[in-house]
């Protein structure tokens, strides 16, 4: 039995707020938004991270970013927004199932990181 968490909230074992779905992606708002537009979207099969994505993967790579401007439009972010895919240790990735976070709202997200 798979143990990932977001493979269970894309099988609809584990309840999320979903606002889209179709045969290759999901989208559900996080749990913790950091912005009023916080939401993830996933694709429906395990890829455990950017780093683990093939060639193969990218009719779904194309969908995921796809989606992500028209959640974001239609979620309250018409006027921008920024897509974060965190991957692996450097990159603070802490759910290990890929996902694009787009954050937004009517107020700009600010800067991209922190300087060192
Ligand atoms: P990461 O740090 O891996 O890029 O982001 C994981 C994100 O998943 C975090 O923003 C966190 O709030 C969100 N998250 C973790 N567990 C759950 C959950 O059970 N449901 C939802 N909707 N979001 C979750
Ligand atoms: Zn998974």
């Amino acid at each position: 039995m798979n143990d990932c968490l977001f493979c269970k909230i894309a099988a609809g074992d584990i309840l999320s707020s979903k606002v889209y779905e179709d045969e290759l992606v999901v989208a559900f708002h996080d749990i913790h938004p950091l912005r009023p537009v916080h939401i993830l979207v996933i694709p429906r099969k395990h890829i455990a991270s950017l780093a683990h994505v093939s060639a193969a993967d990218e009719p779904v790579l194309g969908r995921l970013l796809s989606v992500a401007q028209k959640l974001a439009a239609e979620n309250g972010s018409a006027d921008g927004f920024r897509c974060i895919v965190n991957t692996g240790r450097i990159g603070g990735q802490e759910v290990p199932h890929l996902h694009v976070h787009i954050l937004g709202g009517t107020k700009p997200v600010g800067p991209m990181v922190e300087r060192n």
